[in-house]
């Protein structure tokens, strides 16, 4: 019997989800560049699942029934170029190459253009929850074209985690749909995590917590209004301790976050697209500045951190909670309003209230602030801000992240996410921002016009001698 789907790509993700696949009752053809990892998951992980290795390409094709379809779970970037390379002298049209991985989402649309010109059908589908979500279920945003979609809709939905909102999969839209929507993603889960980090250092080196105490207090805000993947999985480190000297794993982990540059896309995209992200471009440049270790053991040196301990009062947390809340809804705003954008300027078609349904489980970010995002969001209200109930939402947390944003400065500990939710907030709130002098500022220098408050027009005076046009 032929398989029903083939999957390329034997590395965490890739063994999971087929191991998902085939528990589901389909037959998984698999193959992986290296033939010893292909030997080692069949080895160790494969039961009685029906999942058929393969050590050459033309064979693993062979084995698959007609539409073709192939997952490909392979590193971003060339390697994904390479194996679509080598498969497509052993594809038909109308077979279907689905890429599950991390891609940039201008080389899906430049995949899906030269796929499409051959016949082959193609989907870029982001996939977030990690090997536990991979085996489990994760959360899906296939983006290509509809008809591939329809293909491998009924595989997706089945493997897809389940929330009372029906599986987290939908067509997400079209060509890198999938892609540019599991980039935000990223980019949110980013500034949440560094927002998380933020009120973290402040448990810990203002009010000198210990990791107990701090894993006691997430736990008790993941059964509120808080309650997220992010935020549980942050007790459960908290309180983990390091088997070797007894002390909690974190204080024995060195402070240099890495990554894997989807952040840094979402910032880019952000910046090409003209959309506001601060909470998420300043989380990139944060765990940027944590790169420079050396340097900043050696200027803290040189400039001693006036701290003065404070007792964590009950108003204290509160206020710590309501601004985790506060940039936990900010960092939602500006990647559904950066969402929306590319889906207009590049025609994807995305329901944004879908999108946030998929994040509801077998994501990392997914969260029970996303109810309450639904309930709002649309094409014109995107970045979630515009409505009466919302803004009052707010304005009970805001007083508390004024609290926290005046201790953090009191004890100068940085807070990019923290204070940049509350510049983004400030800013779409307030009426006349000071870019009228700007506009004249670059009148002045370079002639490059402005208009007025009172009149229709556009404007270029002699800034030095009076008004000339
Ligand atoms: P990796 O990103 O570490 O990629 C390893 C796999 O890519 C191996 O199967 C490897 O084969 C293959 N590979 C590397 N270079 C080539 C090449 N030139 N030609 C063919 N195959 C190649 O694996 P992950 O499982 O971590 O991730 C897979 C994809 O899923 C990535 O795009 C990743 O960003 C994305 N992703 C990962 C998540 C995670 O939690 N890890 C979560 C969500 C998405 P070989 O064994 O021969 O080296």
């Amino acid at each position: 019997m032929k398989s029903h789907i083939g999957l390329i790509g034997l590395a965490v993700m890739g063994q999971n989800l087929a191991l998902n696949i085939a528990r589901k009752g389909y037959k998984v053809s698999v193959y992986n560049r290296t033939a010893q990892r292909t030997e080692e998951f069949v080895k160790n992980r494969v039961t009685n699942e029906e999942i058929e290795p393969h050590y050459d390409i033309e064979s693993f094709v062979k084995s698959l029934e007609r539409p073709r379809k192939i997952i490909l779970m392979v590193k971003a970037g060339k390697p994904v170029d390479d194996t679509i390379s080598q498969l497509l002298p052993h594809l038909e049209p109308g077979d279907l190459i689905i890429d599950g991985g991390n891609s940039h989402y201008m080389d899906t649309e430049r995949r899906f253009k030269e796929l499409s010109e051959k016949g082959i059908l193609f989907l870029g589908m982001g996939v977030s929850g990690g090997e536990y979500g991979a085996l489990y279920g994760p959360s899906l945003m296939p983006g290509g074209s509809r008809e591939a979609y329809n293909l491998v809709e009924e595989i997706l939905l089945k493997i897809a985690a389940k929330t009372e909102d029906g599986p987290c999969c939908t067509y997400v839209g079209e060509r890198s749909a999938g892609h540019f929507v599991k980039m935000v993603h990223n980019g949110i889960e980013y500034a949440i995590m560094q927002a998380i980090a933020e009120v973290y250092h402040i448990m810990r080196d203002v009010l000198s917590l210990s990791s107990e105490e701090m894993s006691s207090i997430f736990e008790e805000w993941n059964r509120g209004e808080l309650s997220s993947f992010l935020v549980e999985i942050t007790y459960k480190i908290l309180r983990k301790k390091d088997e070797e000297t007894g002390k909690p794993m974190v204080d024995v982990i060195l402070d240099k976050a890495e990554q894997k540059g989807t952040g840094k896309w979402t910032s880019q995209a952000a910046l090409d697209l003209g959309i506001p992200t601060p909470s998420i471009n300043l989380a990139v440049v944060e765990r940027v500045i944590s790169h420079f270790k050396d340097i900043r053991t050696r200027l803290s040196k040189l400039y001693n951190k006036r701290r003065s301990a404070t007792q964590g009062s009950e108003e204290f947390l509160r206020d710590l909670r309501n601004s985790l809340f506060f940039a936990m809804f900010m960092a939602f705003s500006q990647g559904m309003w950066l969402i929306a954008e590319a889906s207009k300027e590049f025609g994807y078609g995305v329901n944004l209230s879908e999108v946030l349904r998929i994040w509801k489980g077998g994501c990392i970010i997914r969260a029970k602030l996303i109810d309450t995002l639904r309930r709002y969001i649309s094409n014109e209200n995107a970045y979630l801000l515009e409505n009466e109930e919302v803004m009052n939402l707010l304005k009970g947390k805001i007083d508390s992240l004024k609290n926290i944003l005046k201790a953090s400065i009191e004890n100068e500990i940085p807070v990019p996410v923290l204070n940049s939710s509350y510049n983004y907030f400030m800013s779409l709130t307030e009426e006349r921002l000071p870019a009228n002098l700007i506009q004249a500022q670059r009148d002045f220098f370079g002639a490059h016009t402005f208009e007025r408050v009172d009149r229709e027009g556009v404007f270029h005076i002699n800034w030095e001698e009076g008004e000339i046009g």
